[in-house]
């Protein structure tokens, strides 16, 4: 049994990589998952002796130095001319923590709006900022470069792969999202359903009506904004109920079952895969058929962020049932808004220890309090001293 931690490089610069290292061994963590590439993000760092809030655009947390398509990554201009990955990197060389990589994908709203004709687009056919479509094959060559100098040019253990997949609905939107319609989940969806060419050719190609598909979208959505559809159907039902826009849908899990065998076949690391954003059982939203999946990543990393223990363990169960044999993680948020004490803390290790992850790895270093960050250290030591 391991303990992991996610954590920004700012904060291990501004500590101190050696210090923050020697503190996590000291509270029981194995294994860190350091950002090296990132979805634009505004943290409140609670501890960090340098500032209280980071404001980073999406992009590379290293300079670049690999050759890249159509599209390569930017770092965030909060960055300057540092290489926060190659420090922190170049730090911990010597240190028993191991140090692993975590990488966002498809969400990334800088590359979104610098290449809108790769971006998730609307029913409508307007690009959505936050994102590019993983159909596409430039974002595809794009993310496979970026794993490659990823692995190639620092010594990670394993690579924790987000948002290699297509979106639910408006995704994590933009700053001041404006929406005045109640379009619910289903309508979040369907207006996240991807129908740029490369989608609309490759489920035409896999003999779906794809205008079919596209109107009925389009016409779900306007009469869930004008109040004529309720808002509080499941996408689940209403998909069954409409086999055109299911097949279009199902069409995404064959495409990301390819890209992520051409990933497995091209990157020379471990490589996992985010599962649960919205719930395990809906990973179908993202285009993910776990069943599939399984097969093309050497680990999963369920988020069992949850208010209770019992949820969180169900929560790594119904992943485990789905993704056997491949092992899978559990996340867990430890701190607000979802855990409020200590004893939560032991109660959600103690139990999803027994339910049999090979790692329970906690959400984030930087972000958490220290408060919080003592709470993790006493769970882990009641379990294992
Ligand atoms: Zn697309």
């Amino acid at each position: 049994m391991q303990y992991g931690m996610w954590a920004y490089p700012w904060d291990l610069v501004d500590e101190g990589s050696e210090s923050v290292a020697d503190d996590l061994l000291e509270m029981g963590i194995d294994r860190l998952y350091l950002a090296a590439n990132y979805h634009t993000v505004e943290a409140f760092c609670p501890h960090n002796p340098v500032t209280k809030t980071v404001f980073a655009d999406a992009g590379a947390y290293f300079q670049p130095q690999h050759d890249y398509g159509e599209i390569a990554p930017v770092p965030p201009s909060t960055m300057g001319e540092d290489d926060w990955v190659a420090t922190v990197v170049d730090d911990l060389e010597d240190s028993a923590l191991e140090v692993n990589a975590w990488v966002v994908g498809c969400h990334n709203s800088v590359l979104g709006t610098e290449h809108e004709e790769y971006a998730i687009t609307t029913p409508f056919g307007d690009p959505l900022a936050f994102g590019l479509c993983p159909s596409q094959p430039a974002v595809r060559d794009y993310l496979t470069r970026l794993l490659t100098e990823v692995t190639g040019r620092f010594s990670f253990g394993d690579v924790l792969l987000e948002t290699f997949h297509y979106f639910h609905g408006s995704g994590w939107g933009w700053h001041h999202d404006k929406f005045h319609a109640d379009i619910g989940d289903l309508g979040e969806f369907l207006l996240g359903l991807c129908f740029c060419d490369e989608c609309r050719e490759r489920a035409a190609a896999d003999g779906v009506d794809v205008d079919a598909a596209q109107s009925t979208c389009q016409e779900t959505i306007v009469r869930l904004a004008e109040g004529e559809l309720g808002s509080e159907g499941s996408p689940s039902k209403w998909v069954a109920d409409h086999p055109t826009v299911d097949a279009y849908a199902s069409v995404r899990e064959g495409t990301l079952e390819e890209f992520y065998q051409e990933l497995n076949e091209t990157v020379d690391a471990d490589l996992g895969s985010f599962i649960g954003m919205l719930g395990v059982d809906t990973s179908w939203m993202h285009g993910m058929n776990l069943e599939r999946l399984r097969e093309h990543v050497d680990f999963f990393t369920v988020m069992s962020y949850r208010e209770e223990a019992a949820d969180a363990v169900e929560a790594y169960e119904t992943a485990a049932a789905r993704t056997d044999p491949t092992p899978v993680r559990a996340g867990v948020l430890p701190g607000h808004p979802l855990i409020h004490d200590g004893d939560s803390v032991e109660a959600h290790v103690a139990e999803l220890k027994a339910a049999g992850p090979d790692e329970i790895t906690f959400y984030n270093y930087g972000l958490l309090p220290e408060r919080n960050l003592d709470w993790i250290g006493k769970a882990i030591a009641a379990l294992e001293d």
